[in-house]
């Protein structure tokens, strides 16, 4: 009998302990997940709460999630020795493991941006979206607004679905209209690079779109400051954005936590990413090691949508080393990030690593998917471990 352990269950973390469950039989291995957390929340819809899109309910038990014969321990992972095969947990009892899959996603951490803690607490003007708490409080914000500068910014690090910042730029113009009061209002989005997306020809696409309806594009901005009592955002070369309402995303990191001291993660940026090969998933040094989802540093974008391709390869590939057979499956860098650009229209942007797969094409069908489908997919097929077209 293996042991398996898995950390983190979120995206990446429930879909891969489910589908195991699925492969291996009860007397072929145990299967442990361990979580920080008692909830998973589909972090897809942060964009969508602030506008009424989807209502506040979008979280699940993880205990509920995970099939019953996965055990769920609920507790911090604080250290992993993979020489000792053992993870040290804050307060229960340190788990041992045969094999181990790495999935505890980014660490949002809203202290590294000088006064965005303030300015979250103590205004009601800013709402970091990528908190669930802050996606809620600001409907009540977007309801109140009447005109001013609407910002949005980003951080100097790299972030989970790198789309997000501009969806919720263009769902906030076009409920600006609706509401009639967009003639009073200016929307400006930052972000510190040359381009506010990356891929091709989806940013084309994109600029045509901002264009057309005003939306201004800051490039190049390293937001260096917030100033909660002035209402403004200051960037590392003296510039500054004064704001009436304000989502800014939060700076993210790998987790240092559990990769402190580490050897999982060394050579990757900031020490923080568990290092991998980018088409197994296995981790370079430790053939027992896997890792999926946004804490690892393969280059991929940092999406669900890529944690669900890599659970069926690393269950697949975890599967075939324990039977001792030859690892087959491989992930191609498979990503998908449905560009919301207004009430009822999306564009899909699905890509891997040798370039983009779907065309740049606005469409209902694309919203209907996003909105009204997907969210059913993701928790009653997908997470549960079953995936009609992996
Ligand atoms: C605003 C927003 C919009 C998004 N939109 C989209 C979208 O449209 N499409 C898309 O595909 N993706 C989207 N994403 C990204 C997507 O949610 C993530 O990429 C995905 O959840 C990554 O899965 P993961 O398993 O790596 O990490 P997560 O799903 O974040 O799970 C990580 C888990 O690890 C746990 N954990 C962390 N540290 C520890 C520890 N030390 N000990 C124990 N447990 C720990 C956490 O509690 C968490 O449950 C969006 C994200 C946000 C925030």
């Amino acid at each position: 009998m293996v042991k398996i352990a898995i950390l983190g269950a979120g995206s990446g973390g429930a879909m891969t302990a489910n589908l195991l469950r699925r492969k291996l039989n009860t007397d072929e291995a145990d299967i442990t997940v361990v979580d920080k957390s008692t909830d998973h929340y589909y972090q897809p819809s942060f964009y969508l709460i602030p506008f009424g899109y989807l209502e506040p309910d979008q979280s699940r038990d993880i205990d509920e999630l995970l099939k019953p014969d996965v055990e769920f321990v609920q507790d911090a992972v604080v250290g992993i020795d993979p020489d000792e095969r053992i993870v040290t947990l804050d307060e229960s009892t340190n788990i041992e493991y045969d094999y181990l899959v790495v999935a505890t996603g980014h660490r949002l951490d809203p202290t590294a941006m000088p006064g965005l803690v303030e300015a979250w607490q103590e205004t009601d003007a800013v709402y970091p979206f990528y908190h669930y708490e802050a996606a809620l409080e600001m409907r009540e914000a977007l309801q109140n607004f009447e005109g001013g500068t609407f910002l949005v910014t980003q951080p100097d690090t790299p972030i989970k679905c790198p789309g997000a910042p501009l969806k919720l730029t263009m769902l906030a113009e076009d409920y600006f209209r609706r509401k009639g009061v967009r003639e009073d209002v200016d929307i400006i989005m930052t972000r510190n690079a040359e381009h506010h997306f990356g891929v091709q020809p989806y940013r084309d696409k994109l600029y045509e779109i901002w264009d057309d309806r005003g939306i201004e594009f800051w490039e190049n901005f390293s937001v260096s400051e917030v100033d909660p009592d002035a209402g403004v955002v200051y960037g590392a070369d003296g510039e500054k954005i004064d704001y009436d309402l304000y989502a800014p995303v939060t700076p993210q990191f790998g987790q240092k936590a559990i990769t402190d001291g580490s050897p999982l993660a060394n050579g990757s940026e900031n020490g923080e990413y568990v290092t991998i090969d980018k088409h197994s998933c296995q981790h370079d040094e430790y053939e027992e090691i896997f890792a999926l989802g946004d804490c690892e540093n393969a280059p991929h974008s940092k999406t669900a949508a890529a944690a669900r391709k890599q659970a069926h390869v690393v269950s697949k590939n975890v599967t075939s080393l324990i039977r001792g057979q030859p690892m087959l499956a491989e992930y191609d860098g498979y990503a998908a990030c449905p560009l919301l650009t207004g009430k009822g229209k999306a564009m899909v942007a699905e890509f891997d690593y040798d370039g983009p797969i779907s065309a740049p094409v606005e469409s209902k069908m694309n919203w209907i998917m996003d909105v009204n489908v997907l969210p059913s997919v993701y928790w009653d097929a997908w997470m549960k471990g079953y995936d009609p077209l992996p």
